[in-house]
């Protein structure tokens, strides 16, 4: 009995050396394949973010590339654009000189081979349209300042933007050759610029018709060249008729006219042109004293010294709006005003 106990003991201690290590073996084997697995899986893991990695890097550089194709594209646009540009402005130019070329046709065959030599002179003094001044309505009043532009001609289109009136300046070329802005404002405010000669000296621009000529025009080109508009206007100094030009005015009208320009007299007067400047309540006053006329083209003046015609300019239109007048600039469509032209309704 003894010695089973012995041999069970034996038994015992036998397995007991043989299993720990066994044991051990088991679990560190367990444990090496964990490890390993994970070893795996973070080899996976690393695999996938470089893949995302490759990923993000080739959306990058396609990105890029996208961008620089767009940045061609807009290159390429820009060139286009500026090529157009270049082209809309050399078909401008073309356009231009198309219709200057027009401009000119239309004026070389106007005088008469058998007319007076004047005909020929300025072959570019020409109106833009043939003469058309049939336009007569009623109950408008037309301002009309000669002599400027002076100091007093800022303070006069002041009141006629404050008032939304449109008016005619009938201006000296040399006042305006100082003051070309003036010029060009009048343009911009929508009044209509009118010749009134050159230097406004009676006995030189009177001498004849070709001197009158040579006056007129300088003060045309003027008005041409420093505003885009060409004059079609016209006030003789001192009215159509006077006591310089009395031998020659059906001369010179005549030519003017032939040339498409149209004279504008006056039916209603500030008789401002005064030594000593008048009071504004007599200038109203001298306006007013026309009576009510159907049309009425009332001179006035914008030279240096009429600072009292600017004074009466607000109570003057302010009597002639409550006599139911409206106002507007001459035109070369208007009829003009004339003094002792009785036919001159018959004008075509
Ligand atoms: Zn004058």
């Amino acid at each position: 009995m003894k010695n089973i106990w012995k041999l069970a003991a034996a038994v015992l201690a036998a397995c007991v050396l043989a299993g720990v290590p066994a044991f051990f073996a088991v679990r560190e084997h367990r444990a090496l394949g964990a490890m390993s697995a994970r070893a795996d899986s973070l080899q996976r893991e690393a695999g996938s973010a470089q893949a995302e990695a490759e990923g993000l890097t080739k959306e990058l550089s396609d990105a890029r590339n996208r961008l620089d194709s767009q940045g061609a594209e807009l290159e390429a646009a820009r060139g286009q654009l500026d090529s157009a540009a270049s082209e809309r402005d050399a078909l401008a130019a073309q356009l231009e000189e198309a219709q200057a070329k027009i401009e000119e046709l239309g004026r070389t065959p106007r005088f008469d081979p058998d007319g007076p030599a004047y005909q020929q002179l300025y072959p570019d003094f020409y109106a833009p349209q043939p003469l058309d001044a049939s336009q007569a309505p009623a109950k408008v009043i037309y301002l009309t300042f000669d002599d400027g532009p002076s100091v007093q001609t800022g303070k006069v289109l002041e009141i006629l933007e404050r008032e939304n009136i449109k008016a005619t300046f009938f201006i000296v070329g040399r006042s305006g050759a100082a003051s070309p802005d003036t010029l060009r404002a009048m343009v911009k405010a929508g009044h209509t610029v009118g010749m009134h000669s050159w230097s406004h000296e009676y006995k030189t621009i009177y001498a004849s018709v070709e001197a009158f000529l040579e006056d007129m025009y300088k003060v045309f080109t003027l008005i041409r060249d420093e505003t885009g508009v060409t004059p079609t206007c016209f006030r003789f100094p001192g009215g159509s008729t006077n006591s310089y030009d009395y031998g020659i005015y059906q001369d010179i009208v005549a030519e003017m006219l032939r040339r498409g320009f149209v004279p504008c007299d006056w039916n209603m007067s500030a008789q401002d042109a005064t030594k000593t400047p008048l009071p504004p309540e007599q200038i109203v006053a001298n306006v007013l004293s026309a009576g009510n006329v159907v049309r009425g083209v009332v001179l006035m003046h914008d030279s240096k010294p009429r600072a009292t015609t600017v004074e009466a300019l607000p109570n003057l239109i302010a009597a002639l709006r409550q006599r139911g007048y409206t106002f507007a600039p001459l035109t070369p469509k208007v009829k003009p005003v004339m003094f002792n032209y009785k036919n001159f309704e018959q004008m075509p």
